[in-house]
């Protein structure tokens, strides 16, 4: 739960607050599951923030408030609880290999530890040899016991390689959740959390380095209407789709995010101005040259265009104020007709 929510529940107004998620569930129809609960009192308590604004899209859309979509929002608004269950469990499984491992090394130690004992005892006894049986028996013993520690030894390589088979197998299921709580579920690119950390790392790399650092956002033109006309599954391809075109001019070093609804975001880093906005024309033309087409029908939905806003990092910039200069770009491209790309720096210029 996001530490703001969780602390008013622990704090006077908790209960009214958690009353209130409670009431706003059953006027919605929606069960009071743990997960409903915790996505709700987030909602109570921010209307307007992220989460909050997506329940409410959700809820006025009329789109049923299924136990897949509960999973689906917890795991892109609530990912830090899920992120920390999926952890600790790894966590546990990794304790317990560990612990095996160590009993196997243990038990390989004692079984050392008796042959070493074996040895010496033989040791005494081929000083003390005087006739063949005696030797004979002796080297009996040492050659069971040399079996012993081999059996003992292939056992203990058996067990380390199913250990690290085990623990191979526990670091992809880590990567794999940490890849879960970082990309958005309906892009399969990255989601603003995973952005919102980058951009403050690349921030802080530009202005240590000097290297330049753009930052653009993209935002579906007139998406609403497209909505309200052809539906909100519609709506969803067509979003997979523009992910894909921005991912796909957004080869690394460059990173792009789902950064809300219909609206994303990449950054560049060391490259130049004039490079950042030719990669977005390229984007935004082959977003709008392509003739979609509704899958399940065949009918034509017409062109989809973006709006687009660019800045550069000045030296000793917030990320903050950067992500306000490249939304005001943004804005400046709708204003002036859509379809195009605008940057704070040209604005700037011109004023
Ligand atoms: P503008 O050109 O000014 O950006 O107009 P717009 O209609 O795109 O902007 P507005 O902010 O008014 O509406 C954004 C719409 O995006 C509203 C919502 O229906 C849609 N949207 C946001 N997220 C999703 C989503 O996950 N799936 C679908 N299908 N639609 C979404
Ligand atoms: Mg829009
Ligand atoms: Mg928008």
């Amino acid at each position: 739960m996001p530490e703001g929510v969780d602390s008013r529940l622990r704090e006077r107004g908790g209960y009214a607050l958690a009353r209130k998620a409670v009431d706003a569930m059953e006027r919605a129809g929606v069960w009071p599951t743990a997960v409903n609960f915790e996505l709700w009192v987030n909602y109570v308590a921010d209307p307007q923030g992220p989460l909050g604004r997506e329940i409410e899209r959700l809820l006025t859309s009329g789109e049923a408030f299924t136990e897949s979509v509960a999973e689906k929002l917890a795991a892109e608004f609530l990912p830090k609880s899920r992120l920390n269950d999926h952890i600790r469990d790894a966590g546990d499984q990794l304790g317990r290999e560990l612990a095996a491992v160590s009993l196997a090394i243990a038990d390989a130690q004692k079984t050392s530890f008796v042959y070493g004992e074996t040895l010496a005892v033989a040791s005494r006894s081929l000083n003390a040899v005087q006739d063949v049986d005696r030797l004979k028996a002796t080297v009996d013993t040492l050659s069971t016991a040399t079996q012993r520690v081999q059996d003992e030894n292939r056992a203990l390589e058996a067990r380390l390689a199913e250990s690290s088979a085990e623990v191979n197998r526990l670091r992809e299921h880590l990567e794999q959740v940490r890849r879960d709580a970082t990309t958005d579920g309906l892009t399969n690119i990255a989601n603003r959390k995973a952005f919102d950390a980058r951009l403050q790392q690349a921030c802080a790399d530009a202005q240590e380095s000097g290297r330049t650092l753009a930052l653009a956002v993209l935002d579906i033109d007139h998406f609403k209407a497209f909505n309200d006309t052809w539906g909100h599954q519609t709506g969803d391809q067509v979003l997979r789709y523009v992910a894909s075109v921005i991912g796909r001019n957004s080869p690394a070093p460059r990173f792009c995010a789902r950064y809300g609804g219909e609206e994303f975001a990449v950054i560049f880093q060391g490259e130049t101005a004039a490079d950042v906005y030719a990669a977005l024309q390229t984007m935004r033309t082959e977003i709008s040259s392509r003739i979609l087409k509704r899958r399940a029908t065949g009918e034509d939905l017409g062109q989809i265009t973006v709006s687009a806003g660019m800045a550069m990092l000045r030296p000793d910039e917030t990320p903050h104020s950067l992500v306000e200069r490249a939304d005001g770009a943004l804005y400046a491209s709708k204003r002036t007709g859509r379809n195009r790309v605008t940057s704070a720096e040209a604005i700037a210029n011109a004023a």
